[in-house]
């Protein structure tokens, strides 16, 4: 076993005084991990592949809130709804509008976060602002379509480099993003309030550019061999 439970210690305590969540990224790693950070108090986990979300799910403890952190498939929807707490990267009126109706089926409301395309990569998926102003036009003229969703914030993943002030200046506008939406469709929102940014790599950046929620996988777990 390969979790590294000193820097858990240290990554919670640079989030103390902002106040903000760990998503602990357990993604390809063995339940046993998982339960090793359960046992020190961690109760958020976050994965990006569906089957093993699934499989895992039905065996660790009922009161893990789990996020779902990769890009979903609308027809996979159906998998998570009946437990997944929140949902990371919408990328799409589509994907949001499936995730409500299967919700709706298991009596549930899942918090949603709109993924925005922040970095350099062309690969990263997200929403430009365009698009994402286009949904939530879309979301604030339909209530009625959207019960059992609840737009929970924003997400963004920053280019992968060593350039920090790249990475800065991209949080940076995400957090303007973030607030300009915020004003203009949540302004009496209280669920409007997270913003998902910073990895291993770069998550001190993100905390001090308005992270309320960090994603962190390697830096807990140890690397990830996707070949086993
Ligand atoms: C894997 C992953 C993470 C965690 O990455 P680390 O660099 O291992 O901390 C965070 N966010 C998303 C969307 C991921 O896919």
């Amino acid at each position: 076993m390969a979790i590294n439970i000193t820097a858990y210690k240290e990554v919670l305590s640079a989030l103390t005084p902002y106040h903000a969540k760990l998503v602990a990224v357990s993604k390809t790693k063995p339940v046993e991990d998982i339960e090793a950070f359960y046992a020190t108090g961690q109760r958020i986990f976050g994965e990006n592949y569906v089957q093993e979300l699934v499989e895992k799910q039905a065996v660790l403890p009922a009161d893990i809130e789990w996020h779902f952190i990769g890009h979903l498939q609308s027809n996979k929807v159906k998998y998570l709804a009946p437990f997944v707490h929140t949902i990371h990267a919408i990328d799409s009126l589509k994907l949001l509008q499936e995730i409500n109706k299967q919700a709706a089926k298991n009596q549930r409301v899942i918090n949603c976060l709109l993924q925005v395309h922040i970095a350099a990569e062309e690969t990263k998926f997200g929403l430009d602002e365009q698009e994402l102003q286009q949904l939530l036009a879309f979301w604030e003229s339909h209530p009625a379509d959207f019960e059992h969703i609840h737009i929970a914030g924003m997400m963004g993943m920053a280019t992968n480099t060593n350039n920090e002030s790249q990475v800065r200046q991209e949080f940076h506008q995400l957090h303007q993003l973030f607030g300009s939406v915020k004003t203009r469709f949540f302004n009496n929102k209280d669920y409007f309030r997270e913003l998902s940014i910073g990895m291993s790599a770069d998550y001190p950046i993100a905390l001090e550019e308005g992270s309320t929620m960090v994603r962190i996988g390697s830096l807990l777990f140890g690397e990830r061999n996707y070949n086993k």
